[in-house]
């Protein structure tokens, strides 16, 4: 029987873990159940900074970015004896499940931890790379997607004023989720992600045949892991004889207040994963599949690696020729 849930955001945050907390910590408490929060990923957890969350604690926070309950990396946690601990002090405390709202490490770590122990976990994915699989959507991929397109119009409107060439990176160390969404609607040019090999002829060659029919302007959006940026754009200047300016929009795309997107669906998994747990449902991660909530197990979602969509990717450099 679940009478206390743990909450937890861990890893890199995101736009939308504070509506997240509050969905878990109200829909918790209207169904009877105590919710403590875990401050700092597992490192509060292993370091007893927990608190109890009241109806109060979570007001005022659906609309702001960051999380309330603070976030930080613990590497240490890698370690059986760590987690053994944690283990130990999740008992202490009474909580007899937890959730964990984070992204493919935060998924990996609560893995870890309830292979060695019979709590129940549910992990909400949160992520601004939206590179978790099982799940369309992750909190704060849309909000950090919004980010980066009204930055990009803005470099947009001064590119064509000055009929410059940017090559704008954003987020995503090892894959392109988020410079695929941005450059579609963007209208980007070209698009450098790490999971297609790119050809810099062949962008000079588009670059340089935009221009010719007139165009003012052009964008390259990169993902931060798809290459060295400078490099990049140094070739490019002097392939095309060309000023090539750069612009790495970097962690704006990490705060801001949560779109409408990302607050529906971090209430939504909230809930969600109160009302699993509160089923008898175990080591899960919620999802979304079109419109419906959906549950995968951990080791399920571990195993399959979300993949590109090559289709939007054509269709991103068909629309900008
Ligand atoms: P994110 O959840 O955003 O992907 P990280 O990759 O930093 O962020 O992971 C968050 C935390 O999860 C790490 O700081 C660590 O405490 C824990 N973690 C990550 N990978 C593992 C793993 N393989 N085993 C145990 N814990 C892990």
């Amino acid at each position: 029987m679940i009478k206390t849930i743990g909450v937890v955001t861990s890893g890199g945050d995101a736009p939308g873990m504070n509506t997240a907390i509050r969905a878990v910590v109200r829909s918790g408490i209207y169904h009877g159940i105590r919710i403590l929060g875990i401050k700092k990923g597992f490192a509060g957890l292993i370091e007893n900074d927990i608190i109890e969350m009241e109806l109060k604690s979570v007001g005022g926070i659906i609309n702001r970015g960051g999380t309330i309950l603070h976030t930080v990396r613990c590497p240490q946690f890698k370690e059986r004896n760590v987690r053994a601990q944690a283990i130990e002090k999740l008992k202490c405390w009474g909580i007899d499940a937890l959730i964990v709202i984070g992204g493919d490490g935060s998924l990996r770590g609560t893995k870890a931890l309830s292979d060695e122990c019979d709590i129940p976990c549910v992990v909400i994915p949160a992520s601004i790379d939206n590179d978790l699989s099982c799940t369309d959507f992750s909190i704060g991929f849309d909000t950090a997607v919004n980010t980066a397109v009204e930055a990009i119009d803005k470099i947009r409107d001064t590119a064509q004023s000055h009929e410059r060439v940017f090559i704008v990176e954003v987020m995503g160390r090892s894959n392109g989720f988020i410079a695929l969404e941005v450059g579609l609607v963007c209208g980007a040019e070209q698009i450098i992600i790490p999971e297609i090999k790119f050809d810099i002829n062949k962008i000079c060659k588009k670059i340089i045949a935009g221009k010719n029919r007139g165009k003012s302007s052009s964008i390259v959006v990169i993902a931060e892991g798809a290459g060295h940026t400078p490099d990049i754009a140094k070739t490019l200047s002097q392939k095309m004889g060309l000023d090539v300016r750069i612009s790495i929009l970097g962690h704006i795309q990490r705060g801001g207040s949560p779109t409408a997107a990302t607050r529906q669906l971090a209430s939504l998994f909230g809930d969600y994963a109160i009302r699993l747990l509160l089923s008898g449902k175990k080591n899960k991660m919620v999802g979304i599949s079109g419109e419906k909530l959906i549950n995968t197990d951990f080791s399920e979602v571990i195993k399959k690696a979300k993949k590109i969509d090559l289709a939007k990717y054509k269709l991103a450099d068909v629309l900008s020729i």
